[in-house]
């Protein structure tokens, strides 16, 4: 017999995708271990408690910078490994790419750890390159520039090298060679940036990012492009500066059969331009490595078929396989892995405020009398009569039952009062029948349909799209677990809507092993006491991507560090304020309080309010500029206006 504690852990698939860094406790709680097989934890629900004690109420972004730093020597060492295991002649660099996660933590807290190894940054923007140059990265490392480029932006390359970094200037359109070659002559007497080239491959990944790679993808040079850039970068002088190959096929690559199909292209290109006497030395193999979100370890969209360690030795191999075909020395390896680095390391916590009522319930006791319509008197009598054995049957029955309710509310023949006893009872025989389906495991569609439609609908204070947008606009799965009474066997089925005013803002899908669950296995609520829920892997692109939909803004954000005396609460950062939240659509706060005063000032002036009533109003509206955008729980004290 299994404890309820393992059985909830394999409900959630805790150990499928969890990657060794989360269990529960005896307290039934969620813990978070710094790295796999590390005794050292820290009890989610305990930083919540100790937050709230601090007026930090939830949503609650969640950040435990061992994890990154974790996954950061999970993926050196695989390299490491390969390396080994097949003698390649090359080292491994990794660069890691901003857009993935920019927050100035996260990428404080990559560079310590990648200082170790050499590894560097990757930057798609001018903003990004801004941040880039500023930070203190490990001489050896590289500074790699991908996406679309002005002249301005390939002038502060040059001014990176100039700086000391070690700069490649990734082409991914003729135009930018340009501009290149131009800036060249002006800074020729400094240390200068490499050059790089993004190749278009045939070869396709596979997932939801298909389309970044193959002949139509956005990125890239074609063969006769690389030809053309390698011949005017000769012509100019310049060819010593073109050291590295780069191509990106997307990200969250599922299948590793088309990761290695692309590195066997790829590496032939550059083999077959470092036959050319270019001094190319450089081998980008792009981000992609995937995350299991689900835990199946399958190329299905939210999953992965491959290990680190797989990953590595293909990449490896076959580059390796490649050059000694054509008789080139090996590269050195870059990789621009961000969501591996980055998913585990946050996750948002935030409460069930609340449970949406969807189905008919009845709020005083219905009774039924013998001069009830027909039709209500068969419903009652189903109601009383339903059992294991017809249960079916019965609720077919009552299908029918409620289309001549309406069709008789419809001709006037029954009353507003008999129409909403007809609804009551119909609704008590559907939750009847499906408690006797989930005892005898049926799993026909009917049922399967009636679960979905009586499920609890959680009130989750949150915003999908400011936290979780992937899960709004690619239908991505996050892992979703309580935080607490993981001792307990959860009662409930239920999806969460989250408190934006927007019927979209749901998660109505769950990671599950086989396939994707409609409906999450969640505890009764409590009244007067908090439910707590954590939505994990949303280190990577999710707080960055999110939007300000309804002007919910930025959750509260603290920094953990897990130690031999369970956490550290290195960081808070609080959350959007209303204050600020109205301001990113571009308000005054003076205008608005003024605006405000006004109104206030002419119902004071006809009468209506006395001069005291008026400033009270005023005071309050001016006191919530600072209040916190999501809902206030029952952790956070508010002010409240005098009754
Ligand atoms: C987005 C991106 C990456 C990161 O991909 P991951 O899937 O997060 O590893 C790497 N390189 C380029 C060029 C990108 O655009």
């Amino acid at each position: 017999m299994s404890t309820v504690i393992e059985q909830t852990l394999e409900l959630y698939g805790i150990e499928n995708w969890g990657a060794g860094y989360f269990d529960i406790n005896r307290k039934g709680n969620l813990i978070v271990r710094p790295s796999e097989n590390d005794p050292r934890a820290a009890d989610v629900k305990e930083i919540i408690d100790d937050l709230a004690r601090r007026g930090i109420g939830t949503p609650v972004l969640l950040r435990f910078p061992q994890l990154l730093t974790s996954q950061v020597r999970k993926l050196q060492r695989a390299f490491r490994n390969s390396i080994r295991e097949f003698d390649y002649q090359g080292a491994h660099m990794c660069v890691y790419p901003m857009k993935v996660n920019q927050h100035r933590a996260v990428v404080e807290e990559y560079l310590r750890e990648a200082s170790r190894y050499d590894f560097g940054l990757e930057a798609g923007s001018k903003a990004e390159l801004y941040a880039a140059l500023a930070l203190e990265q490990s001489p050896d490392s590289l500074l790699v520039l991908n996406g679309f480029k002005d002249e301005e932006f390939i002038e502060m390359a040059f001014v990176g090298a100039r700086s000391g970094k070690r700069v490649v200037i990734v082409i991914e359109k003729l135009s930018e060679l340009d501009h290149v070659l131009r800036l060249a002559d002006r800074y020729e007497d400094g240390p200068m940036p490499m050059v790089g080239i993004r190749v278009k491959l045939y070869s396709k990944g596979s997932g939801r990012w298909e389309k970044s790679g193959g002949e139509a993808a956005k990125f890239g040079l074609t063969t006769t492009e690389i030809l053309e850039v390698i011949r005017r970068m000769q012509e100019a002088g310049r060819i010593q500066m073109l050291r590295l190959l780069h191509f990106h096929i997307g990200s969250q690559l599922t299948d590793i059969k088309r990761i290695k199909n692309a590195i066997k292209e790829a590496a032939r290109v550059y083999a077959k331009i470092r036959q050319m006497k270019v001094p190319i030395d450089l081998l980008d193999v792009g981000g992609g490595m995937a995350v299991d979100y689900d835990g199946s370890r399958t190329a299905f969209d939210s999953s992965a078929n491959y290990t680190a360690q797989e990953f590595a030795n293909d990449v490896v191999y076959t580059i390796k396989q490649v050059c000694e075909d054509e008789n080139v020395p090996h590269p050195t390896i870059i990789q621009e892995s961000g969501r591996f680095l980055t998913a585990y390391h946050a996750m948002l916590v935030t409460n069930v405020q609340d449970e949406i009522e969807t189905v008919v319930e009845d709020i005083q006791p219905i009774e039924i009398d013998d001069d009830d319509p027909q039709v209500i008197i068969e419903l009652a009598d189903l109601r009383e009569t339903i059992s294991a054995k017809n249960y079916r049957e019965y609720y077919h029955d009552a299908l029918e039952h409620r289309d001549e309710l309406f069709t008789l509310f419809n001709l006037g023949l029954i009353s507003l009062e008999d129409r909403a006893k007809g609804e009551v009872l119909f609704w008590d025989v559907c939750e009847r029948a499906n408690r006797f389906a989930r005892q005898t495991e049926d799993v026909s569609e009917d049922f399967d349909e009636l679960r979905r439609l009586l499920c609890a609908k959680y009130l989750t204070n949150f915003s999908v799209f400011r936290s979780v947008p992937d899960h709004w606009a690619i239908d991505q799965l996050f892992p979703i677990v309580p935080i607490h009474r993981l001792n307990k066997q959860p009662t409930e089925y239920a999806t969460l809507c989250d408190i934006t005013c927007d019927s979209d803002g749901v998660v109505d899908k769950f990671v599950d092993l086989h396939d994707v669950k409609q409906i999450l296995e969640l505890h009764a609520l409590t009244p007067g006491e908090p439910y707590y829920i954590a939505i994990l892997l949303v280190g990577a692109y999710q707080e960055v991507m999110g939007s300000n939909h309804n002007l919910f803004g930025n959750p509260n954000e603290a920094h953990i560090y897990i130690d031999d005396d369970g956490y550290l609460i290195k960081k808070v950062i609080p959350g959007t304020n209303v204050g600020e939240a109205v301001e990113r659509a571009h308000y005054d706060r003076g205008q608005l309080h003024e605006g405000f005063r006004r109104r206030i000032e002419q119902l004071v002036r006809r009468g209506e309010l006395s001069e005291a009533q008026g400033m009270e109003l005023v005071e309050y509206y001016e006191s919530r500029i600072n209040s916190y955008t999501y809902l206030v729980n029952g952790s956070t004290p508010s002010r409240r206006l005098r009754d």
